[in-house]
C-alpha cells in the first residue's frame, strides 16, 4: 500500500503534521447547562480504583462518570428527536471517521458580536474564495471560542455564543455535501438558539439527515481552508447518543 507508507514516512518528517484539536477531559471541562427543570449531563470526574497501594500495588488505574455529551464530543443522529431513528454512536461506519475538513475562520465576527450566527452567504462567499465544501467532509466553524474554554463563564458567556442560523443549518442539512458540523463552543447550536425556529436548528436539521455534530474542538486555527483530514473517534457506546472522543487533523506542511 504505498498511500500509506508514503503516509507513515511523511508523519515520521514532519511533512505531514498531526494536530490534536481535542480539550483537555477532566472536572473542569467545561460543561452545557439547560434550565430547570431539564436534565443536566454530568461533569467529567476520575475515581481511583488503586494508585500503588493496598488496593493495587503495583497499579495506578479509575473508574470514570461522564455525560456522552462531556468535553469534545460528538453527536450522533439518535441524539435528537429528528434523528430518533438513525444511527447511535456505535453504528456510524468507520469511513465516515476519517474525512476531509474545511475550516471557515468567524473569529472576527464572534469576537464582535459573541451571538454571531453563519448564514449560507457566508460559506458561499467562502466557497468563492477557497473552492468547494468537500463531499463527505466536515465543515469546521472557528470562533476564537477555545480561547475561553479554561474558565466555564466565559466559555458560557451566559448563554451568548456563536452558531449557526436556521436557513444555513437546513442548507447544510439538505443540500451542503457535508457529514457535519464542527464547532469550538460547548455544542453545536448558538447560544441564543433555544429561541430559534425550529429550536437548536444545528441539531434538529442536520442529526435528522443522518449527519453529525462535534463540539468543543480546539487548534482550528492550526488548520488550513481546505486540506487537511480530521480523524474522530467516538466510543462505541451502543445505543449511545454521543461520545467524549478524540480528534485529530493530518495537515500537510510543504
Ligand atoms: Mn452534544
Amino acid at each position: 500500500m504505498p498511500v500509506l507508507s508514503d503516509l507513515v514516512a511523511a508523519i515520521a518528517s514532519g511533512s505531514v503534521e498531526v494536530i490534536d484539536l481535542t480539550a483537555p477531559l477532566s472536572a473542569q471541562t467545561p460543561i452545557l447547562k439547560l434550565p430547570e427543570p431539564l436534565g443536566q449531563t454530568w461533569r467529567f470526574e476520575l475515581h481511583e480504583i488503586s494508585r500503588f497501594n493496598e488496593a493495587g500495588p503495583a497499579w495506578y488505574w479509575n473508574n470514570i462518570k461522564t455525560g456522552e455529551h462531556t468535553g469534545t464530543h460528538l453527536d450522533a443522529p439518535i441524539h435528537w428527536i429528528t434523528g430518533k431513528d438513525g444511527a447511535d454512536v456505535s453504528q456510524l461506519p468507520a469511513r465516515r471517521l476519517i474525512a476531509p475538513a474545511a475550516v471557515m475562520d468567524f473569529t472576527a465576527e464572534a469576537a464582535a458580536n459573541p451571538d454571531f450566527v453563519l448564514e449560507i452567504k457566508h460559506v458561499e462567499a467562502w466557497q468563492k474564495q477557497h473552492g468547494p465544501l468537500p463531499k463527505g467532509g466536515w465543515l469546521l466553524y472557528r470562533t476564537g471560542w477555545a480561547a475561553r474554554s479554561h474558565d466555564e463563564d466565559q466559555f458560557l458567556n451566559a448563554g451568548h455564543t456563536p452558531g449557526i442560523s436556521v436557513e444555513c443549518a437546513k442548507w447544510l442539512a439538505e443540500t451542503a455535501p457535508v457529514l457535519g458540523v464542527g464547532v469550538e463552543t460547548v455544542g453545536t447550536d448558538a447560544g441564543a438558539a433555544h429561541s430559534f425556529d425550529p429550536a437548536f436548528p444545528c441539531h434538529s436539521f442536520l442529526l435528522g439527515h443522518d449527519k453529525y455534530g462535534l463540539t468543543q474542538l480546539q487548534n482550528l486555527a492550526k488548520l488550513p481552508p481546505l486540506g487537511a483530514v480530521v480523524f474522530v473517534g467516538p466510543l462505541p457506546i451502543v445505543r449511545g447518543s454521543g461520545s467524549p472522543c478524540r480528534a485529530l487533523a493530518l495537515v500537510e506542511r510543504r
